[in-house]
């Protein structure tokens, strides 16, 4: 097991991290930039390096600063949560020739999964379902007409770098082709400098449906069941449930089934997400992503597992310690992500927090780093806390969801908050009908 692990990350997550650090024993390094210095994250660690300015192009992606920190604290493996270095296969292959360990899976995981052809080839390979589209790079206007009249209309023109929904028009007719083509094109070009697209059927009310999955890269793995992501605004998820509330539990079996058996053959090694649009019985896959996600704790509340207790463990070489027959889903759970944001217009709303009483009792988690009289840095994402709420039935679950809700106070800072207070009460949320422009649309009409 590893001495000492430093925690390339900050916020609510670096807490999270640090936390399993304490319970396995495992001394702990925060870094932060001169904005963190009064951190939770950097509070509760046994040693902590400034590693630079606000910017996060200049401390908490500065791999130099990290692997100097590294270097003075005597590190011998990194954490780097969500966001920032975590699908970083370059970070990942330094931190292996320094011989110091990347709680992650290999780098060579990282970039086939972070190359969006390669993902949906190796998908493929793996027997996982895919979108129908096509097999790699579109070049021609005509390639792609001849393509989509395969396929059906509509269709989506895709980035082949995308990230964040960049790059990517939809085409209802062949007639659409030619525009959709140019504007994905110089978008995808202006926002990743790489304009090469790609073409697949355009799904119209798809639900986001992922599964959790773990493996120790030595070719064992399980899956821990499904995850609902749907409610989104900019494809920034806003409120994440487990399982997922529509799919029938023999279909949630057999998708995780199939994701655990995929992972197995390709050895991979630590958390998994691998996501998948859903609509009418049929699963397909987007993306997967090679690292921790904001939403786990959701799953860790219906299976029972620390999901970075076991990335840690098969990290330092051990071999994964879950079987498949032994996983268990218990209940339901689900959790609202609290931004800094005003509540209707989601600008941000950095600033002090005067007051903060986080919501307690039976069945709620929070994951915050926030306490009175913190103050939110302007520099990194809005998010404050996490409130995660179990129920032995959905429907508990709201209901204690609610509850929570109204106790929950954030004093100085607009919050997210009362857009959870509306959303409970909505007859679509109350009966899990919802799809991933439901949230989208409900805003606009608002
Ligand atoms: P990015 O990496 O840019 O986030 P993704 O492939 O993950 O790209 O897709 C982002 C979002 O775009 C999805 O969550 C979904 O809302 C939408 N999307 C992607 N592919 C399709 C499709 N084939 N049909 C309908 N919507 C899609």
């Amino acid at each position: 097991m590893f001495s000492k692990v430093l925690i390339a990350n900050r916020g609510e997550i670096a807490l999270r991290i640090l936390r399993a650090c304490k319970e396995l024993g495992i001394q702990t390094v925060a870094v932060h930039s001169t904005a963190d210095a009064n951190a939770m994250h950097v509070r509760l660690a046994d040693e902590s390096v400034c590693i630079g300015p606000p910017p996060a192009r200049d401390s908490y992606l500065n791999i130099p600063q990290i692997m100097a920190a590294c270097e003075i604290t005597g590190a011998d493996a990194v954490h780097p949560g969500y966001g920032f270095l975590s699908e970083n296969a370059r970070f990942a292959q330094i931190l292996n020739e320094h011989k110091i360990t990347f709680i992650g899976p290999s780098a060579h995981h990282i970039e086939i999964m972070g190359d969006k052809i390669t993902a949906k080839k190796t998908a493929v390979e793996l027997g996982i379902p895919v979108v129908p589209g096509s097999d790699g790079e579109i070049k021609t206007e005509a390639e792609a007409k001849a393509l989509a009249t395969k396929i059906g209309y509509p269709v989506l023109i895709k980035a082949t770098a995308g990230g964040g929904g960049r790059g990517m028009k939809v085409a209802h007719t062949e007639l659409d082709i030619g525009i959709a083509l140019s504007t994905a094109r110089s978008e995808a070009k202006a926002a990743f400098g790489n304009d090469s697209v790609y073409i697949e059927k355009y799904l119209g009310k798809p639900r986001h449906i992922e599964v959790q999955v773990m493996g120790d890269g030595q070719g064992n793995a399980v899956h821990l069941g499904t995850r609902d992501c749907s409610l989104q605004r900019r494809h920034q998820k806003v409120w994440e449930e487990a399982s997922a509330p529509t799919v029938p539990p023999e279909k949630r079996e057999e998708i995780g089934e199939i994701c655990a058996a995929a992972m197995r053959k390709l050895k991979y090694s630590g958390a998994g997400t691998i996501e998948f649009l859903y609509e009418n019985g049929e699963f397909y896959f987007i993306e997967m992503n090679t690292r921790l996600q904001v939403e786990h704790p959701v799953t860790e509340r219906i299976t029972g597992i620390d999901i970075v207790y076991e990335q840690i463990r098969v990290a330092s070489g051990e071999k994964l310690s879950l079987k498949q027959k032994d996983i268990q889903f218990y209940g339901h759970a689900i959790e609202v992500r609290i931004n800094a944001e005003d509540p209707q217009t989601f600008t941000p709303s950095p600033g002090k927090i005067s007051f903060y009483h986080p919501a307690g009792g039976v069945g709620v988690r929070v994951d915050s780093a926030v306490y009175q009289g913190y103050s939110i840095p302007p520099y990194y994402d809005s998010l404050i806390g996490k409130l995660i709420v179990y129920g032995r039935t959905r429907h508990e679950c709201l209901q204690r969801l609610s509850r929570s809700i109204d106790e929950f106070v954030v004093d100085g800072v607009k919050t997210t908050l009362p857009l959870f207070q509306r959303l409970i009460r909505e007859p679509d949320i109350i009966a899990g009908n919802y799809d991933i422009h439901w949230l989208e649309n409900y805003l606009g009409k608002k």
